[in-house]
């Protein structure tokens, strides 16, 4: 085991029990923690204190969660962890599409969440040290910027290699059309969605064992594109050690 630096926290919640609650809780469990109650001062303090990960409310004072975590993710790719008193499924689709992590529906056991923020740390710290992203047989090296698929070289444009990084870097969440033309090819492209559908056929045929019935990249009707891999989730082999 790396020696351990202590994780800095976020706590962005407007409801000051609530809040008070998860920063002494949090303290208890060995992070440093950060608090902010309102939406404006959460971001500077993400701005300021460059936390490891981020406990986001969605309704606040302000500036709402989604805003904040769009405008975060202009800049930073810290993990968000989304929570929300609403639990209808198109806002757990806007929570992910917005570029939280995962998602938390008021009211939460405080394990629950314990539990949730310490995948996400595990899964940034993976991703921080080898700069790799596996999954369902894909692996990509971020540096190299070079592919295999079940051991062997893929062959990718750097459109696809970015679009199925973009995909495999939030595994499991629906990403819109729009977001990821706008991640992959940027806000300034003139072209429209049906790219993003182009380039999804052209990765399914060179990654998916029957590109007809997809199941690495699957489309979400009415919404876009997620990448899950079906295979069990690193993060709880984790607990194991
Ligand atoms: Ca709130």
């Amino acid at each position: 085991m790396s020696k351990k630096e202590k994780k800095r926290i976020l706590i962005v919640e407007d409801e000051s029990d609530l809040r008070k609650t998860l920063k002494y809780n949090f303290k208890e469990q060995g992070y440093k923690v950060n608090t902010a109650a309102d939406g404006p001062t959460g971001l500077e303090k993400a701005r300021a204190k460059n936390p490891d990960l981020i406990i986001l409310d969605l309704m606040l004072p302000g500036m709402d969660g989604l805003s904040l975590v769009r405008a975060l993710r202009q800049e930073s790719d810290t993990p968000v962890l989304m929570l929300t008193a609403r639990s209808s499924e198109m806002d757990k689709i806007i929570g992910l599409e917005s570029g939280a992590d995962d998602y938390l529906t008021k009211p939460f056991s405080l394990g629950e969440l314990l539990a949730r923020v310490r995948a996400l740390l595990r899964r940034s710290d993976r991703m921080a040290v080898r700069n790799v992203l596996a999954s369902g047989g894909v692996e990509l090296d971020l540096i190299s910027r070079r592919a295999q698929i079940q051991g062997r070289p893929l062959e990718l444009s750097p459109k696809e290699f970015n679009l199925l990084a973009e995909l495999m870097r939030h595994e499991r969440a629906v990403l819109s059309r729009d977001l990821l033309l706008n991640r992959v090819w940027g806000y300034d492209y003139m072209g429209d969605t049906r790219t993003v559908d182009v380039h999804v056929r052209w990765l399914r045929e060179k990654i998916e064992a029957d590109p007809a019935h997809p199941t690495l990249i699957q489309t979400v009707r009415g919404v876009g594109y997620r990448f899950d891999s079906g295979s069990p989730d690193l993060d709880q082999q984790d607990d194991e050690e």
